[in-house]
């Protein structure tokens, strides 16, 4: 086989240059449908997008179409294998949209897409439409151009990723067989700010908990008991000042036990990132930052775990004054979570450790309310080194790596339920109005993204397996 992973397709180039009136009018055609998956009325649009979808990707010689069920909207999967001795990649987009509200704020009709400009503005422009039309074109343009796939691709694209994606999980469980691959490619991210091409590396992962304090049936009179009885809310506040050290170090038995130690080469690429922490500070209107010791705002912000209270009630809240003891206290309480943290694990750590901090005569309890695992792909990857050359060749200038503090579940959902490792490759601009009025794409990132989709599939082709 032939290893064209250095050279410019030229005859692809010419394709693409040929097509790209139709193209855009099929991209247009794609955002019209309004296809957003949180509002009921919308299902009979959600399928109207998959089955556009479907139709699409058997257009562009793609194989297996499946507008496939799953209980709620249908996750969509086609797929071309017939490159024997390569590497198998899953494609993961969706096609489902956020609500348009406030409609007012927008300047165009969100569903009516429009160019102005180097932009074309529609609901579903770059998040995430944009992006998987560009998958479907590269695929259509590697085979219209050369026949065959440089290696085995498989799409899964869903309906639901802006409503949770509350079947995915299911859908990918039971059709673990026939989705076997070697590496998951996500485009459902962006570049970083000014347009510069980037790879986000991880998204943190999240446990979710209650604590719950509570002493009598009743609130008692502060006259009356205060001195002798426990105080719920005094209980709850000592356990929480329990959990965090003066250091920001989180003081759970076993908490960093899991956290993978993260290369020099790694923190040397977040440190280069451009960051104006005076900006971001004035920014936030605060008078300074806060955070664990040893590590940057940056780092702090991604590739650290935290602890936060989310909320925290208890006793009397009203105008004027009530003197009692509160009978309870509560308190939301979440990490977020870093490679290879599991939320499991660290929600039985943070239950053993209140048990043996809380204060003597209340009954404390915690209780899990949810979790998500983090992900990580390492820069040296090498999925991630074939996407950040694919990156360089079209867009003309190696990518910058980020991370994310937050966390897209579906990452988590690859790497946990396939056990693949997981890129974050996607094209759109960083000020692009996703989930907001006036979403928009860059015309320019969507066509060069379409080369480099196509090009990330060539430099995969060296793929150890
Ligand atoms: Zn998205």
């Amino acid at each position: 086989m032939p290893n064209t992973t250095a050279t410019p397709d030229a005859a692809l180039d010419a394709h693409l240059d040929t097509t790209k009136d139709a193209r855009l009018e099929s991209y247009k055609d794609f955002l019209r449908i309004p296809s957003i998956s949180a509002i009921p009325a919308h299902a009979d649009d959600c399928r109207a997008a998959a089955r556009w979808l479907g139709d699409a990707l058997t257009a562009a010689g793609l194989e297996n179409v499946d507008v496939a069920e799953t209980g709620g909207h249908p996750v969509v999967y086609a797929d071309w294998l017939h490159a024997p001795d390569a590497p198998t990649v899953i494609v993961y987009g969706h096609y489902d949209v956020q609500p348009v509200d406030p409609l007012e704020l927008w300047t165009s009709t969100p569903f009516e897409p429009i160019v102005v400009g180097d932009r074309l503005l529609a609901r579903g422009a770059a998040d995430d439409k944009g992006q998987i039309h560009a998958h479907v074109m590269a695929a259509a343009g590697l085979l219209a151009t050369r026949g065959a796939m440089p290696i085995n691709v498989r799409y899964v694209f869903e309906g639901e990723e802006e409503s949770s994606s509350v079947h995915l999980d299911a859908w990918l469980e039971a059709n673990r067989d026939r989705l076997s691959a070697d590496v998951a490619i996500i485009s459902d991210s962006g570049f970083f700010e000014g347009n510069i091409p980037a790879i986000t590396l991880s998204l943190r992962g999240i446990m979710y908990a209650q604590i719950d304090v509570v002493g009598t049936d009743v609130d008692l009179h502060s006259g009356g008991y205060g001195g002798v009885v426990q105080n719920p809310a005094n209980a709850l506040a000592q356990i929480i000042a329990g959990l965090k050290g003066p250091d920001g170090r989180i003081r759970i038995p076993g908490f960093y036990d899991d956290v993978a130690a993260l290369p020099d080469e790694d923190r040397a690429a977040l440190a280069a990132l451009p960051f104006d922490e005076g900006e971001y500070l004035a920014r936030l209107g605060l008078p300074t930052l806060v955070g664990e010791t040893g590590y940057t705002t940056l780092e702090r912000r991604a590739i650290r775990p935290t602890l936060d209270v989310n909320g925290i009630w208890g006793g009397f809240m009203g105008e004027g004054s009530k003197t009692i003891i509160p009978a309870h206290a509560h308190a939301k309480v979440s990490c977020r979570l870093v490679a290879n943290q599991e939320p499991d694990t660290i929600f039985e750590a943070l239950r053993a450790y209140v048990g043996e901090i809380a204060p003597p005569g209340v009954t404390t309890t915690v209780r899990y309310i949810g979790g998500g695992h983090p992900s990580l792909t390492p820069m040296d990857h090498p999925a991630t080194r074939a996407a950040a050359r694919a990156l360089e060749a079209t867009f003309g200038q190696p990518p910058v790596y980020i991370r994310e503090g937050g966390s897209i579940p579906v990452c988590a959902s690859f790497s946990t339920i396939l056990g693949l490792p997981v890129v974050l490759l996607g094209i759109t601009p960083p000020d692009d109005n996703a989930h907001a009025p006036n979403e928009w794409m860059d015309l320019g990132n969507y066509e060069t993204g379409i080369r480099t989709f196509a090009r990330m599939f060539d430099e995969l082709v060296d793929l150890p397996r």
